[in-house]
């Protein structure tokens, strides 16, 4: 009864939430720089009636939205951020609004809007139905390079939270098991003497040897690593022309590992090779941590309650123009890449999905022990308390991350139908968890089980500042 006035409630408010996160699509704003985005969802929940502190841990565009009080305290994340030059039409052919400007290839506009609209649906619930406990809404921002939570984290913004849903849009409607990454961003910057390349090379000392010595350490480290870590570089400056010895040279790694005192081992032993590289080249060097995260860990019975309550709801169906649109993205990717992507979903059914567009189905949880290759900063606020973050189908199958196909699909009527079914099923879950102490109970005592006594330590220093400046405004 009480989840059933949840969903008449999303049922009935959902035009607005479609507009809402359409609007977020619209903005397009990078990690740090939601300031439409955050503000959008921010008077939203106030207007609702929640109370919202803006401007959490440091970070303009992070906030929190509560209402009630006592506990149970259960939580939702929501995410906003953009990426770099995915700018694009919502049509099935490349075709930027603004060439060069930033675009949703993650679905963030959904993954924002969904929470907020779940949050507030079970608001109206508890009010009408006098249901005891406290709901936050987390505004989380820049979860694109991995910084929002980790420092929300670290300035204690989720202590007191009982457990935490989140909802990320995806190509299929599923609760996953499987962990992500930890990572540690760390950039490097080389200082030698510029001098004439040709006129007086024994006068210079070029940062730009350091650099490549360095990503040459790395690489002959990586065969006594464990195969798992993946680490990957760019470099940033190398010089201005060939005739002058480079005086600076900067490198961007990320280094990522199932578990954070890999990385952590990891991580120390290429501040050696950094220094090895001064040692050979007579430069000198500086890092700084950009930022750090753990890996995800994974409640089963919270990934259980996420499927039941799917399940109960039922998958949203498409209509025949709406699977022509998403075929038509979907062709765009090479058949071989969406059957290999099928595959590594590690789904036990992925055959089946061979020819399908847009997944309606929903499977058992599976991916219990898996890692995922990338990060997210989610992996942080589950060491915190119990998280579950599910995928609804927004997309057609295959088509990759971050990508201008996922873009183009952003706006359409199949990502407000997986928002409002995502929106539906956090309700539904949080409502469970609000109403039935024993379930919490099951919920905390698998996560306290799946920690293994392990203790978080925040991988950023105290006194780090969040990286407001990570990408140039204009
Ligand atoms: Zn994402």
């Amino acid at each position: 009864m009480i989840k059933k006035l949840a969903l008449q409630w999303l049922e009935k408010n959902k035009a607005k939430f479609n507009q809402i996160s359409d609007r977020i699509w619209d903005y397009a704003e990078l990690g740090l720089q939601e300031v439409k985005s955050a503000a959008l969802l921010a008077s939203e929940l106030e207007k609702a009636g929640f109370q919202v502190v803006r401007g959490v841990a440091d970070m303009p565009t992070a906030f929190v939205a509560t209402y009630g009080e006592g506990k149970p305290v259960i939580g939702f994340l929501g995410e906003y951020d953009a990426l770099s030059d995915l700018s694009q039409k919502p049509i099935p052919q490349r075709d930027p609004v603004v060439e060069g400007a930033p675009g949703h290839g993650c679905g963030h506009n959904v993954h924002g809007t969904s929470g907020t609209a779940a949050t507030i649906a079970v608001k109206e619930v508890m009010e009408k139905q006098n249901i005891q406990g406290t709901i936050k809404f987390f505004g989380c921002p820049a979860e694109e390079t991995l910084v929002g939570k980790v420092f929300m984290v670290r300035d204690g913004v989720f202590d007191g939270v009982d457990t935490i849903f989140s909802h990320h849009p995806g190509s299929m409607n599923a609760a996953q098991l499987e962990s992500s990454n930890a990572m540690n961003s760390v950039k490097f910057q080389f200082y030698g003497v510029a001098s004439h390349a040709g006129g007086s090379p024994h006068r210079g000392r070029s940062a730009l040897d350091a650099v490549e010595l360095m990503n040459i350490g790395v690489n002959f480290m990586r065969e006594h690593i464990i195969q798992e870590a993946r680490i990957h570089y760019i470099i940033e400056k190398g010089g201005g022309a060939p005739n002058i010895v480079p005086a600076q040279a900067d490198s961007w790694y990320f280094v990522r590992a199932p578990l954070r005192d890999q990385v952590n081992h990891i991580y120390r032993w290429i501040l050696k090779i950094a220094e090895g590289a001064t040692l050979m080249t007579q430069t000198t060097y500086e890092y700084k941590l950009l930022t750090g995260c753990y890996n995800l860990l994974s409640v089963p019975s919270l990934a259980d309650l996420v499927v039941k309550n799917m399940r109960e709801i039922g998958a949203p169906e498409y209509t025949v123009d709406e699977n022509k649109f998403a075929q038509t993205l979907q062709a765009t990717i090479p058949p071989q890449n969406i059957i290999a992507a099928l595959k590594r979903s590690k789904r036990h059914d992925w055959r089946k999905l061979q020819g399908v567009t847009i997944d309606t189905s929903i499977p058992d949880p599976w991916g219990s022990g898996d890692v995922m290759g990338g990060s997210t900063d989610v992996g942080d606020v589950s060491w915190q308390t119990p998280t579950i973050e599910f995928t609804t189908a927004t997309f057609a199958l295959g088509l990759p991350g971050h990508s201008w196909q996922k873009v183009a699909m952003g706006t359409s009527s199949i990502a407000h139908k997986s928002l409002l079914f995502a929106a539906k099923t956090m309700a539904c879950c949080a409502l469970d968890t609000l109403t039935n102490p024993s379930l919490l109970q099951k919920i905390t005592t698998e996560w306290i089980t799946a920690k293994q006594e392990e203790e978080y330590v925040c991988p950023l220093p105290l006194d780090l500042k969040p990286p407001l400046d990570q990408f140039p405004t204009n």
